[in-house]
């Protein structure tokens, strides 16, 4: 054993450096040494020497005493004892001692032998001081290993260092292997069982373990990904301050974990060779919290995750895919087409072969899901599986074609434009690791080979005999069956890829085709993102921690039980770990019912699928009860399913009273034993049935739809009694100014829009055009008046006021100028005028009297008559051109949204009683069809307002009707790249283009 150095400043020994010369170190050890006796730990710099605080080195010692060696910064101190490498680390008010280095935390291999080694036998060891200028430690180098009196040519350095601002401990192990390879290392050793009272775990969503908990605990895995690890990272809690291990380099990594009836917890931090080495250098930090718990370890974690660019949150993969969009507050459905099995598979049926292959066709589950839709659900998320050739888990990966008796292509097809008719997001089962012998193209030479040169080979699944597929083949089949799914006109929404975000990843000794864990990951993550670049919704079946970049949505991310997650109670205590991190990046849904796959057997899956603010998983055929907690969770996440989960607690001592935080204020208290559950705010009530909405139909069903809307949005519009008198009312119009402008005359009037009410207009009449003119009721939003559609050209405006309308830009100006009659009123009144009315009502009414004015024009063609405005105008726009057949053409801007995004963050004049009973914004555009309609939403509406992928999303449903009517090409969403404005030039062509005013190059 050489054990060197004297004690030192490691801030000194920088000095010492930078100024050495041929010198005699024992000499300058002892100028060192009175330095520091001089000066204590804050070394006497020169004027112009630059501090460590200035530069931001920690300010941390390294000093040896005995036989430690003590590494101490400002609120942490590290100390290593030089002989058996156990470590004490005092952090705040705690002390987190480690175990002693113990008999086969190291395992090297030699000439062919495994070798069990212990690192603190290590005949030679030297420790120095290190330092990189952001880190401070030691590096304890450890060679001269022998086992049974062979010397065994092995090296390993550590490294442990504090690090950073917070002092977390840094620990680093490197191997060099010129002879003998190393196939483990557990280092750092694990808390000694006195350190901590409870464990946490990202066992599958995350587990609580208390140290003496009664029964005896297992991981299902214990490599990093698989389900015993989701995340890369355990802690430890000890009254209320806490511990976090997280790994950097987790793709070799993984734990040795016990934990007997009655405890106490040992969760050993495991290094595993990658190919046969260590080959890389491996990284552990240890973050120390003086108060802290399960919620402090999983922020620190997501920080990890932010800075390493790891962190793909749900809007970013929104704008990366808007169909992603359209899955928040989606219900999940799954179903199947042909599951068969195979002699050889363990769930053979010897006894009753019909089991063994059973078959539901295309058409019948399209027809299934019309009747879902009938039952209100207006969005889903299907995943389809069996869909392949032979059925479900059969012949992979070459699936291809669509089973014939279930119906081929053509029926694949129909299921798939039903689910795009219905609104639904088409997804199918796939899979590419799963290689069966029976497959098409299945050649021993491509499956994966174990480091022994055995492949692996079972009969377990439907499909028999099985392999498993080289990951570094996979992304080519994926390819294959992909273009030709679409090529064949298969409108494939979405793409589940199984076992690739569960099973731990493979390694491949073939050397044809070797691959590391690493590798392999990659390898899958490129099958992933070629499923998106097809325009695809991104699954795969749980949510192990490298897929979460590569993956819109999962279908489990439950608790672990015992024996399995299939059915049993909970390990441990259930705690969100993964949601702590994840919630606000991912999609993953909850089965709902008491004891589901995952779902503690004495558990509602329903409570837990709330307090995750979760998607639900709905069936095929829904009863009331089912169909209402599918529609709270779905409002639930609706609400926050951008939202990061901030905070999770228990309010007793039964761990049954549950509280979960969202950023935006929202709690969900449950209550496990009494089946209770609070929401706060509460969620908005529901009367969203929308009884009416509007669904795929033949066109003349298409106008029965319209007409009875229509009579049903009059009636609630209390318009009734005014539209059976309408043509007796005079407009009795009185001319207040009138004003000539170049190319037309500008007139404010005053009309009567009932018997007892007067209203005041801008009307402008082409002069320079020769007629018959179109004309374009322009319409403002809230805070405008019936000057706001126009320029100061037209009529007269303050400095502030012009400002404030430049959201328009002009637009009645610029129809006017173009030879368009226009007309304006002011709809954004707050107050009902007159008795028995509505306000919503009586602004509808007031823009049908404008049409009623330019109709009495001479001059105007009645054909031509269009509407446009922004904001509450762009909503009495969509009004306008819904209710009143005149209109030609509609340009509706900064409005297009749901009514469930409306009930939040605005002003609420748009809802009058009964009408989200009926509709939502979708269906009243519908009214519009297959007349011309334009939708402007800009990119800088932020979420909270008129924000894009909403109105995707409700663009989406009204192309239904426009395409039912044979008119697709009549609807538009105009997405620019401003705010809550119109985009003059697209509402110029439009117009143009549908009210065929002549003058497209006027201006
Ligand atoms: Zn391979
Ligand atoms: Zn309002």
């Amino acid at each position: 054993m050489a054990e060197i150095e004297p004690m030192r400043n490691v801030t000194s020994e920088r000095r010492r450096r930078r100024n050495e010369a041929a010198r005699n170190r024992s000499v300058h050890f002892a100028g060192v040494v009175l330095v520091i006796l001089l000066c204590g730990i804050h070394p006497a710099f020169g004027a112009a020497d630059v501090t460590q605080d200035d530069y931001g080195q920690p300010r941390i010692q390294v000093r040896q005493k005995g036989g430690r060696w003590i590494v101490r910064g400002r609120k942490n101190r590290v100390e290593v004892n030089s002989s058996d490498l156990q470590m004490n680390v005092h952090a705040g008010d705690s002390t987190w001692p480690t175990v002693a280095s113990f008999a086969g935390d190291l395992v090297v291999e030699t000439s062919g032998k495994r070798r069990s080694l212990r690192l603190a036998d290590a005949a030679e060891r030297t420790i120095a001081p290190y330092e990189t200028g952001f880190k401070t430690g030691v590096k304890i180098a450890l060679a001269g290993f022998s086992h049974e009196g062979e010397q065994i040519d092995a090296r390993v350095d550590l490294f442990v260092c504090l690090e950073g601002r917070d002092e977390e401990m840094v620990c680093e192990l490197i191997a060099h292997e010129d002879k003998a390879r190393v196939l483990e290392c557990s280092w750092p050793a694990a808390p000694a069982p006195e350190a901590f009272d409870t464990t946490v775990v990202p066992f599958m969503q995350g587990m609580l373990l208390p140290k003496d908990w009664p029964r005896k605990v297992w991981l299902y895995d214990t490599m990093c990904y698989g389900r015993g690890l989701y995340m890369p990272w355990w802690g430890h809690q000890k009254g209320g301050s806490a511990l976090l291990v997280l790994i950097e380099t987790p793709e070799d990594a993984g734990c040795r974990f016990e934990h007997p009836a009655g405890g106490p917890t040992r969760m050993q931090l495991r290094w595993v060779h990658s190919l046969g080495q260590m080959r890389y250098p491996r990284r552990v930090r240890y973050c120390f919290f003086d108060k802290g718990n399960y919620v402090t370890m999983a922020k620190r974690y997501r920080r990890h995750v932010r800075e390493t660019g790891h962190f793909v949150s749900l809007q970013e993969k929104i704008a990366r895919n808007p169909l992603v969009g359209k899955l928040l507050g989606s219900p999940v459905v799954h179903t199947n087409i042909l599951a068969h099995i195979q002699p050889e598979s363990h769930y053979y049926h010897k006894d009753d072969p019909a089991k063994n292959h059973q078959l539901t066709t295309f058409d019948e589950r399209a027809r299934q899901l019309r009747r879902l839709a009938e039952k209100g659900i207006d969005r889903a998320y299907v995943h389809l599986d069996g869909w392949g050739f032979r059925g479900y888990d059969n012949l992979h990966p070459d699936v291809l074609p669509p089973g014939p008796e279930a119906g081929g292509f053509e029926g694949m097809k129909r299921l798939a434009e039903t689910c795009d008719q219905l609104g639904y997001v088409f997804a199918i089962h796939d899979q590419y690791r799963d290689y069966y012998l029976d497959a098409k193209s299945y050649d021993p030479r491509h499956t994966i080979l174990d480091r022994s040169g055995n492949r692996p080979i079972h009969g377990i699944w439907y499909g028999g005999k099985q392999s498993i597929l080289c990951s570094r083949l996979a992304l080519g089949h994926v390819k294959k069956n992909y273009s030709s799914l679409l090529s064949h006109g298969i409108k494939v929404r979405g793409a589940y890829l199984d076992v690739f975000a569960v099973v731990p990843p493979d390694e491949c000794y073939n050397p044809e085709h070797p691959a590391t864990r690493a590798d392999c990951l990659k390898y899958r993550g490129m099958c992933l993102d070629f499923i998106r670049s097809t325009g695809g919704v991104v699954s795969s079946e749980e949510p192990a921690d490298w897929a979460v970049p590569h993956l819109d949505l999962v279908h489990h991310g439950p608790f672990a039980l015992e024996p399995n997650p299939g059915r049993g109670p909970a390990m441990g205590i259930p705690v969100p770990l993964f949601n702590l991190v994840y919630h606000d990046a991912l999609l993953l849904p909850w089965s709902l019912g008491k004891g589901s796959w995952g779902i503690p057997q004495d558990d509602l899956g329903y409570l837990h699928g709330l307090a995750n603010a979760g998607l639900p998983y709905l069936s095929l055929s829904p009863g009331a009860a089912h169909l209402e907690q599918v529609r709270t969770m779905c409002a639930l996440h609706e609400r926050v399913g951008l939202a990061e989960m901030t905070n999770h607690e228990f309010l007793d001592a039964s761990f049954r009273k549950q509280r979960t935080t969202f950023a935006d204020g929202t709690t969900v208290t449950i209550d496990l034993d009494a089946e209770t559950f609070v929401v706060a705010p509460p969620l908005p009530p529901r009367g969203s049935n929308r009884t009416m909405k509007y669904t795929t139909r033949s066109l003349h069903e298409a106008r029965v739809w319209q007409r009875n809307v229509r009579a049903r949005l009059f009636a609630a519009l209390k318009m009734s009694d005014l539209l059976e008198s309408k043509d007796a009312i005079a407009l009795a119009p009185k001319t207040l100014s009138s004003a000539e402008k170049e190319g037309y005359r500008v007139e404010e009037l005053e009309i009567s829009s009932t018997p007892g009410r007067r209203i005041r207009v801008i009307v402008t009449v082409p002069t320079a055009q020769e007629k018959p003119w179109p004309a374009v009721v322009c319409i403002g939003g809230h805070g405008s008046d019936l000057y706001s559609p126009y320029d100061v050209e037209t009529v007269g405006k303050e400095e502030q006021r012009a400002r404030r309308d430049s959201i328009y830009r002009g637009f009645g100006t610029a129809l006017a100028r173009r030879g368009c009659v226009t007309i304006s009123t002011t709809v954004s009144q707050h107050e009902v005028s007159e008795e028995g009315r509505l306000l919503m009502g009586e602004r509808l009414w007031d823009v049908m009297r404008c049409v009623d004015t330019v109709e009495s024009l001479p001059g105007v063609d009645r054909t031509r008559i269009g509407c446009a405005g922004l904001s509450l105008g762009g909503e009495m726009a969509m009004w306008l051109g819904a209710m009143d057949e005149r209109i030609a053409a509609t340009v509706s801007a900064g409005f297009l949204t749901t009514m469930d995004h409306m009930e939040q963050n605005h002003c609420m004049c748009w809802k009058f009683p009964g009408l989200r009973e009926l509709v939502d914004f979708a269906d009243i555009y519908a009214l519009t069809a297959p007349r011309p309609l334009q939708c402007q939403n800009g990119l800088r509406e932020p979420q909270s307002q008129f924000y894009v992928p909403l109105a995707r999303q409700a663009m989406e449903e009204i192309r239904t009707i426009y395409r039912d009517m044979d008119r697709p090409e009549n609807v538009t969403l105009d997405v620019h790249d401003e705010g809550h404005v119109i985009d003059l030039p697209a509402l110029l062509y439009f117009l143009d283009k549908h009210l065929h005013s002549s003058l497209t190059s006027g201006g």
